[in-house]
């Protein structure tokens, strides 16, 4: 085993942010075990080990924080004594989606429970490996020796659990971390984010677990699921404007679209998220981007990066709440880290690897056809 190489557990490494994380912290040098129930849609898994299960299930989440050498064995058994803890867990894993998913209705026990069943797992597992630490040196079969330091847990909650009530001027949204209470999330999954970074907090408090807790503003960029009910709105309206013929056409918008959020782009999340977990700041800490824009100006800058012209049919669809704009006055003061990118780029990249998905699609299409 290495004594230097940092080691880093990445749960929902098959998703979005995971899969990105994982790539990010390869490419610094750390040795990575991903954990996921699928594999990353869109490319190949950048970990060292990626280990397929359920987070849900308390054996497996006891088995897959230990880590037990960089030969990649969580399917072997090794002396006690060489299984160590992590340097650093990243908690990605949830039951998650954008406003089709969450805002129904349909979701929720699911969504409550499933998500807040792993972070229960992970805290307590951790928690009771650290207490198999008890500081004897030359550590035989069943003494391990002391920790360095314990593992620090990065904890992905989001600007869901801000009060509705905060929320109602499309205009004039309160975000400030500290407008966290009296709490009124608009959805279950809110809930569950809330008390869930409330959970990590009381880890750190009680148990001296290293937590860092962010609560991220709608990220986007390529791999991110675009389509089947998760996709979040930047996706889905990319796809349904790269869906159009090249002079344009009418896509279907939820609501009068003139409910506001900002959105932020994939490189920059695992930036901040990364400078969080290197800083003595345990959170909790906005992750996201100040331009706010209409939900129509987010399909007028989609239609400006295709060059279609495109109208908009609104419908009625589940909406979330009116208006949402990340605030990072505490981002900038702890971590001196802000949003570079326009939200143009963003969707510009964005818009370009949806355009491939679906040109690889059509291209398959073909090609089962003419065999
Ligand atoms: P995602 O759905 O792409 O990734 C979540 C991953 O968790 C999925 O791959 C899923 O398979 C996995 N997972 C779910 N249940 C599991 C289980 N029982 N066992 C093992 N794996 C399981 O979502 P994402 O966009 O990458 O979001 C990651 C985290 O960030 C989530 O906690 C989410 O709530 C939070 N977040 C995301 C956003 C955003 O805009 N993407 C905003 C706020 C908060």
């Amino acid at each position: 085993m290495s004594e230097t190489r940092k080691t880093a557990l990445v749960l929902g490494a098959g998703g979005f942010i995971g899969s990105h994380m994982v790539k990010r912290l390869k490419s610094e040098g750390y040795w990575v075990r991903g954990v996921d129930l699928k594999y990353p849609e869109f490319s190949a898994t950048a970990a060292d080990e990626f280990v397929q299960g359920d987070l849900r299930d308390v054996e497996f989440v006891r088995r897959v924080i230990q880590f037990k050498g960089e030969q990649g064995n969580f399917y072997n058994s090794v002396p006690y004594r060489y299984i160590r803890p992590f340097d650093e867990i990243y908690q990605f894993a949830a039951d998650m989606g954008g406003a089709g998913f969450v805002f129904t209705g349909e979701n929720d026990a699911d969504i409550m429970h499933n998500s807040v069943s792993i972070n229960l797992n992970v805290l307590e597992e951790v928690r009771k490996l650290n207490e198999t630490f008890d500081g004897e040196e030359n550590g035989t079969e069943c003494v391990r020796p002391d920790l360095d330091q314990p593992t620090k847990i990065f904890y992905s909650g989001s600007a869901c659990m801000y009060p509705e009530h905060n929320q109602l001027d499309p205009d004039n949204p309160d975000c400030r971390e500290e407008s966290a209470y009296p709490a009124n999330p608009d959805s279950e999954y809110g809930w569950e984010k809330l008390f869930s970074e409330r959970l990590y907090f009381a880890y750190n408090r009680n148990y001296g677990i290293p937590v860092r807790v962010t609560r991220y503003h709608n990220i986007f960029g390529p791999e991110g699921t675009w389509e089947g009910g998760r996709e979040k709105a930047p996706a889905a309206i990319c796809r349904k404007v790269a869906y159009l013929p090249e002079s344009g056409g009418a896509i279907e918008v939820w609501g009068d679209g003139l409910q506001t959020r900002s959105f932020l782009f994939i490189d920059e999340c695992i930036e901040a998220s990364r400078r969080l977990m290197d800083s003595d700041f345990i959170g909790p800490v906005n992750i996201g981007s100040e331009e706010m824009v209409t939900i129509n100006q987010l399909v007028d800058t989609a239609a400006k990066v295709a060059g279609k012209e495109v109208s908009k049919i609104h419908i009625d669809g589940p909406l979330g709440v009116r208006g949402r704009n990340s605030n990072n006055d505490v981002v900038r003061r702890e971590l001196g880290w802000d949003y570079s990118q326009t939200l143009e780029e963003g969707i510009r990249k964005t818009y370009e690897w949806i355009s491939s998905q679906i040109e690889d699609r059509a291209e398959v299409k073909q090609l089962v056809t003419a065999q």
